[in-house]
């Protein structure tokens, strides 16, 4: 368990989204946010004699870093120099060095010798990215078990390159989503 949260990048924290996804119509806007490709995925259901339809998206928690970049849009990004290591904080396009002292952009490193390595929140004006409020951020093993309600992606088909549940997988998991109100 701990072995599992040692060997993610950035903080310990995983992204589920949950049944109030609506996948944006199909043009994700939390996927756009995500800075790790492959991590939020889009899901197809299929319709009875019309093929497929986007129904939500699912995380792929072993590629999630829990950078809650998916989640609000008023966070502390904090870099890494991939060479030296020096820690660089950015909040609302300014940078910041490890002692929180201003950086000038021009004495900043170029962004391909840094890597995101986390996030910091202070929930300062709560900008959700999530229109439908569907993103949840948790502890990572409180995450994996929340997850198992909305998406098992052992379950998940591949069909043409899409991603996409069977209507037997999504009743079974539609029906154990009532197990959390009820
Ligand atoms: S932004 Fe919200 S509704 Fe849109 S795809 Fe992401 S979780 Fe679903
Ligand atoms: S927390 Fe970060 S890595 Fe995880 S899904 Fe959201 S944006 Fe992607």
């Amino acid at each position: 368990m701990a072995e599992a949260t040692k060997k993610r990048k950035g903080t310990a924290l995983l992204a589920v989204m949950d049944e109030n996804c609506s996948s944006c119509a199909g043009s994700p806007l939390c996927e756009a946010h995500c800075p790790v490709d492959g991590c939020i995925n889009l899901l197809y259901e299929e319709v009875p004699g019309a093929g497929l339809k986007p129904y939500r998206v699912f995380v792929d928690n072993d590629k999630c870093i829990g950078c809650q970049m998916c989640y609000s849009d008023d966070l502390t990004k904090i870099h890494q120099h991939k060479e030296t290591g020096e820690i660089f904080y950015e909040y609302a396009n300014r940078f910041y060095d490890s002692a929180k002292k201003p950086v000038e952009p021009d004495a900043m490193p170029k962004k391909i010798q840094l890597q995101l390595i986390g996030t910091e929140s202070e929930d300062r004006l709560d900008k959700k990215i999530c229109p439908w409020d569907a993103i949840k951020m948790y502890e990572f093993e409180d995450g994996l078990q929340m997850a198992e309600q909305f998406y098992d992606i052992t379950k998940i088909k591949q069909v043409n390159g899409l991603y996409v549940v069977d209507n037997e997988e999504k009743a079974r998991l539609e029906e154990k989503q009532k197990d959390l109100y009820y």
